[in-house]
């Protein structure tokens, strides 16, 4: 099955202790495109500006991403800048320019219309519902949102949310959704809101799946270099939803199984700045890594 998302294409300026990058390819559509396309096709709904170069055009091209859904627009292309202390875990946003997205109204192609796995990537709960909207019927609807939604547009969050099947955010996010500081509880009440699954992502410490049957837990790769985590939410996103996809199956067991996939294209996303590690990454890769993981968690039970 294909996917079909709705996000940021962007350009991200991002300093970490290990280095800086300006004006980078970037945006919560691009990084979920680029990471799902090496489990499936994926269809691209978003705008650029006038400004956005021919060379991440191509880039997306190669990767064999659908962009029949990204318009060019009168403008400049959506810009984000932030910055990571050592404590990688957290970006802390210096400036967001929505620029071309501030009025985008999306008109799917028509080839988009009948798809069955959707992803509403991080950008305007507004946006993400009329993508959602124009779909037929949605088998699979999972969706990301940030702090800067939640707390700009919360009302508008909560109304898409109801016709969300799938949420992944950080623990924070969820903190802050719920008004709840114990994440337990505030799980369970992200659970009112719409979404039956609820997957926190942790950084460094992993992964945590709530649903009604319990909790799964899922640990991060242990990687001895990170450079750049901008992205690790919308890459684990697009293993994720690449292997359901992939599947067609969204069964708690091939969703924890989704779950190792995420971690582990997030895992090679922040090797690199910006997206220059899914560049080079082959699946190969990416099958190797899922053998060592495996090994992370296995241990034997009690009589
Ligand atoms: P992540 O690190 O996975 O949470 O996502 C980082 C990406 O999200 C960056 O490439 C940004 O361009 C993009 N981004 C940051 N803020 C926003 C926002 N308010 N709306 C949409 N995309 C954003």
């Amino acid at each position: 099955m294909s996917i079909l998302v709705v996000g940021s294409v962007a350009f991200d300026s991002v300093e970490t202790p290990f280095g800086k990058a300006e004006e980078v390819l970037g945006g919560s559509g691009t990084y979920f495109s680029t990471s799902a396309s090496f489990f499936t096709d994926v269809n691209l709904v978003a705008v650029v500006g006038e400004d956005f170069p021919q060379k991440h055009i191509d880039f997306l091209c190669e990767r064999n991403v659908d962009l029949r859904g990204l318009t060019t627009a009168p403008g400049k292309t959506f810009r984000w800048s932030g910055e990571y202390g050592y404590d990688l875990n957290e970006a802390k946003t210096l400036d967001t320019q929505l620029n071309v997205f501030a009025d985008f109204c999306p008109e799917l192609p028509e080839a988009y219309l009948d798809a069955e796995y959707v992803f509403l990537a991080n950008i305007d709960p507004e946006l993400q519902l009329e993508v959602l909207k124009q779909v037929v019927r949605p088998k699979v609807v999972a969706c990301d949102t940030m702090n800067f939604w939640i707390e700009g547009k919360r009302d508008a969050l909560i109304n898409t949310l109801k016709y969300v099947d799938i949420l992944l955010i950080n623990d924070a996010e969820v903190r802050q959704l719920a008004n709840e500081a114990n994440m337990v509880k505030a799980a369970r009440k992200v659970l009112t809101m719409g979404p039956k699954t609820l997957v926190v992502k942790r950084g460094e410490y992993g992964a945590t799946m709530f649903t009604e049957h319990g909790i799964f837990v899922a640990p991060a790769y242990p990687l001895e270099s990170i450079y750049d985590p901008t992205g690790a939410g919308d890459t684990f996103a697009g293993g994720f939803m690449g292997y359901l996809a992939t599947v067609d199956d969204n069964s708690e067991a091939a969703m924890r199984q989704a779950i190792i996939f995420g971690s582990i294209m997030a895992s090679f996303n922040v090797e690199a700045f910006s997206l220059d590690r899914m560049r080079t990454l082959s699946f190969s890769e990416v099958q190797e890594r899922f053998r060592k993981f495996q090994l992370l968690t296995e241990f034997n039970g009690i009589d």
